[in-house]
């Protein structure tokens, strides 16, 4: 029997599952005794489990569904593509048709000079080849002691040893002695969390400045880059101070630092420019990009370089690639994701529809008692749990984890929210409706009620 056209009982998934299966993030014993939620379907913005229960996707998948589920024109390219050319490499001066046209056309979608695209499949493995990339650069420059590159604390950069080790996430870190060396954390611009007494642009030009600070004590000459997202996603939605990002550029075009922008989660539409760094006046040498680039129907990625930077690693042979660098079957796919994107005006649907409405109607959620702050770019919002808004303060130990009861709660009343400690997050796929986006702010407000009768 074939069990993919014939979906066995909930229960008997489970069991497979829980038998055979290990999940990331997940303390895998945990969820085999309660059983994992099986997902079967899904359309626009809607999920199915095996049970027929309809969710609402408010985190489109790992934010990276932002085309919506269920576009038949991205099956039928991809089975197109497997029927002519189901794989081939980009190694040994050898390409193929969809890995020429989708750099050709990243290089017009990407802001300024970004002309030149190395393929992985995925976040984690372009960023590994970042690092690699800018010490060959400084390297071939005549600068080959330039080699640390500066992350944030609380970043998330992906979870291979090297982008696990430019993220800044203490858990991760705790398990297998990361950070590798050459990659220093500074503190992050979460001014609802760590801002104290200063103003929030106080705070963000103080959180700029480590930077600065940072260079000094390492030495302008052994610093190659500064990595960082210009939203911190997985770190819970921090969007930045509008003065961090000005003071950021300056120190690095002051110090001859390359300039990194992650935007495997706020690439292809989701602050509503094409690119976060567009939304955030950022002008980066180097754009990580995954997740929305094939809205996540198939696995692609990759490094958008600047003519500079492109220039100075030509010159050598970088001893770098992936087997499935440029994958015909992902480019191809990517490329009519961004085909539709463009035809259906999708940035420009966050930038003027959605995005403005999700903004007046998530801020009401900054009313209900449980909510501190409640902020949002385009379609990537978050809000602060708290028990006294006044102060900010955290919840006391004894309460668990507030935001993982919410969660929970959240699933079983039909919204996929994702909690960061006590942040709660959204990043709907980008084709929400605004009716869905009132669905989802209505559930969300529910969900507060129902987490503060728990808790109290
Ligand atoms: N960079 C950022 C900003 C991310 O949010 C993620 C994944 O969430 C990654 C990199 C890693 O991407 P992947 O999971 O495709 O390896």
């Amino acid at each position: 029997m074939n069990i993919l056209l014939n979906q066995p009982p909930t229960a008997d998934i489970q069991a497979l599952d829980a038998a055979h299966h290990m999940h990331p993030f997940t303390a895998n014993a945990e969820l085999a005794a309660k059983g994992a939620r099986v997902i079967t379907r899904a359309r626009g913005v809607w999920l199915t489990d095996s049970d027929g229960n309809r969710i609402l996707d408010g985190m489109a998948g790992l934010w990276c569904v932002n085309i919506g589920y269920g576009r038949e024109e991205l099956a039928e390219v991809a089975a197109r593509q497997m029927r002519e050319l189901p794989y081939y490499n980009t190694f040994f001066q050898t390409t193929h048709v969809p890995a020429a046209a989708l750099a050709a056309r990243l290089a017009e979608l990407a802001p300024g000079d970004l002309n030149h695209v190395f393929f992985a499949s995925g976040g984690s493995e372009a960023n590994d080849t970042n690092i690699r990339l800018v010490r060959l650069y400084w390297a071939l420059k005549g600068k080959p002691e330039k080699t640390v590159i500066i992350s944030r604390r609380n970043a998330y950069h992906g979870s291979t040893v090297g982008a696990a080790s430019l993220g800044g996430m203490a858990p991760m870190h705790a398990q297998g002695g990361l950070p590798i060396p050459g990659v220093v954390h500074i503190g992050q611009p979460d001014w609802w969390s760590e801002g104290g007494d200063m103003t929030p642009d106080e705070f963000g030009r103080a959180r700029a400045r480590e930077l600065e600070e940072k260079i000094a004590e390492l030495g302008e000459d052994r610093v190659a880059a500064f990595i960082a997202e210009p939203v911190q996603g997985a770190g819970g939605v921090i969007i930045p101070p509008e003065s961090y990002w000005p003071e950021i550029q300056r120190i690095c075009d002051a110090h001859d630092i390359l300039l990194i922008a992650d935007e495997v989660i706020t690439g292809f539409g989701r602050t509503g420019n094409w690119f976060g760094s567009q939304t955030f006046g950022i002008r980066p040498d180097i754009m990580t990009v995954a997740k929305g680039l094939s809205s996540g129907y198939a696995p692609i990625g990759g490094s958008i370089v600047s003519d500079e930077v492109a220039e100075v690693i030509g010159q050598a042979e970088f001893v770098h690639g992936y087997t499935y660098s440029g994958h015909p079957v992902a480019a191809a796919v990517a490329l009519e994701n961004l085909r539709i994107m463009e035809e259906e005006g999708i940035v420009e649907h966050v930038r003027e529809v959605a995005g403005p409405h999700l903004a007046r109607r998530w801020a009401e959620l900054a009313e209900h008692p449980l909510v501190g702050e409640a902020k949002s770019v385009g379609l990537m919002a978050s809000v602060a749990l708290t028990p006294d808004k006044a102060s900010r303060a955290p919840f006391a130990a004894e309460k668990g984890t507030v935001g993982y009861i919410c969660r929970e709660i959240s699933f079983a009343e039909g919204l996929v929210m994702r909690h960061v400690g006590d942040r709660m997050i959204i990043a709907p796929p980008l084709v929400i409706t605004p009716d869905e986006i009132d669905t989802l702010v209505e559930r969300a407000w529910r969900v507060f009620d129902l987490t503060l009768a728990k808790i109290t």
